[in-house]
This record gives structure tokens, sequence and C-alpha cells, in this order.
């Protein structure tokens, strides 16, 4: 929910600031909830599009999709999650002021303290030292979440904002593997693998579909058009982790 808030306050706000703010609240009959705002000064939303903000795939115009990405469908996705949770969410935005959300979840304290992170089993990472990583990601918070996992261990990456990057910067510089996410602006996943594949022939990066689609078929057809293997959204870093060591062991196999 956060995330999904935060990615478009971000997204949508060119100037001026993005503040989050999260508070107990006491509410009727003893229950308490969690009130989080998020608010931002950006480009705001027009009475039409908050009406349909929770309908799947909505955006303001088809303009959005090509100058700022994403589908349309994080905010239903996140109506839902907060319906789950017995929550609320409020949208108040005004064109070109801004945009304010408030959410409520109810929020019991935990009797017992419950370890925040369960216990990994350790994962030899050895395969992937000294590797060169490219990521090619449009979502910024995608991005620092591999960012976080990558400087924890003390890889070497470098990072693309779309198609059109991750293939300069894979004119430029040697990779082992690139990260690549299948839907980004200006120039998509597929066809950057393309073009990385006919121009870099010497070096032969690894390259793995970073993809939030699910379907098998479609996957299977990734590897047809010449990814190494696929990685689908969300994963957490022991599934990022096993899956890079996993392509690197085969390639060294095969
Ligand atoms: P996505 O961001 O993937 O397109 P969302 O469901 O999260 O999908 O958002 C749907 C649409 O709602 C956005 O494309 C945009 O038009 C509008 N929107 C959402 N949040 C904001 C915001 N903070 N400021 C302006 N417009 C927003």
């Amino acid at each position: 929910i956060l995330l999904n808030l935060l990615s478009n306050a971000v997204k949508f706000t060119e100037q001026g600031k993005v503040k989050l703010s999260c508070f107990l609240k006491r509410k009727e009959e003893g229950r308490e909830y969690i009130g989080i705002v998020c608010s931002d000064t950006g480009i705001g939303m027009s009475e039409e599009m908050k009406q349909r903000l929770f309908v799947d795939f909505s955006q303001e115009d088809e303009s959005f999709q090509r100058k700022y990405g994403g589908s349309g469908l994080g905010l239903a996705i996140t109506n839902e999650l907060i319906k789950l949770m017995n929550g609320t969410i409020e949208i108040e935005s005004e064109k070109n002021k801004g945009t304010t959300v408030t959410v409520y979840l109810p929020y019991q304290e935990a009797k017992e303290a419950q370890p925040l992170v369960p216990e990994q089993k350790e994962i030899d990472l050895s395969i992937l030292k000294q590797k060169r990583i490219l990521v090619a990601e449009d979502n910024q918070f995608n991005r620092l979440l591999l960012e976080m996992i990558f400087q924890k261990h003390h890889f070497s990456y470098s990072m693309a904002m779309n198609g059109i990057e991750a293939v300069e910067r894979a004119e430029a510089e040697d990779f082992n593997i690139i990260l690549m996410d299948i839907q980004m602006p200006e120039m998509d996943g597929i066809e950057a693998m393309k073009i990385i594949r006919q121009k870099n022939n010497k070096h032969q990066a690894l390259i793995l579909a970073v993809t939030a689609n699910a379907i098998k078929e479609e996957l299977d057809d990734y590897l047809q058009k010449g990814f190494d293997d696929y990685l689908t959204k969300p994963f957490d870093e022991a599934q990022l982790l096993n899956k890079m060591i996993d392509v690197f062991k085969k390639k060294a196999s095969a």
C-alpha cells in the first residue's frame, strides 16, 4: 500500500514535496487505527479521474502510459488490500495543486514481541562475487530495493531506467548479468534484450526477464525470444539471489 501511494506521489510530483505521516488514532469502541497520510504537491487529478481511480487499469489519459509508465492497476489493488483489512481510503486531489491520500487500518498491539525478520538460510554467494550486474527497471522503488540488496552484499552494479538506457550501458561496459524489467517506457525489455544480444555477441551477458507476468505460456515465450531465464515479481531477496546463482551455475555447466 505504501509502495503504491509513495511511488504515485513521487511519480506525479515534479516540484515541491511528498510527505508521508503515520500516526495511531484511537477511534470508536476502543479500537485503534493506524492512520497513514501521503500528500504531494504534484499534478493532481481531475474529478472524473478520481471517480475512476479504483477501477482496474484506469489512468488519466493515454499519454500517461507513455510518459509515466505504470498500468493503472496499483490503486485498484491497494483499495482491495485495504478492504480486506477492514480499512478505509480517502483521496483528495486538485488539478495542478496536489493529492492527499488518507488510509486507516485497524491496528491491534501484539501480545508478544514477534521476531521481525524470519531466520534465513545462508546462501552461498561465492559465484556472484566479482560479477557485474546491470539492472533495467523503470520503477524507482524496485530499483531502490535491488540497490539495497546489492549494496548489502557489496555487489558491483549499474542502473538503467528504461530499455534505451540499458542498451547504452551494455554497449559502454561489459556486464555478466542483466536483470531486465519487461514493461518499461521508451523501450521495453524484450526489444532491449534483442538489441543487446545482437550488438554484444562477444561478451554474452546472461539476461533475465523480470516481470509481474505470471502466465506460463508468456514466460516460456521470453525464453523463446532469447532470455536466459525469468524472475517473477514480487520476489524476495532469497529468491533473487537464488535465481541469479542458478543461471550462473547453469551457464557454467553448459
Ligand atoms: P499506475 O500508477 O500504475 O498507472 P495507479 O492505479 O497507482 O496506477 O494510478 C492510476 C492513475 O491515477 C495514475 O495513472 C494517475 O493518473 C492517477 N494518480 C494516482 N496517484 C496520483 C497522484 N499522487 N497524483 C496524480 N495522479 C495520480
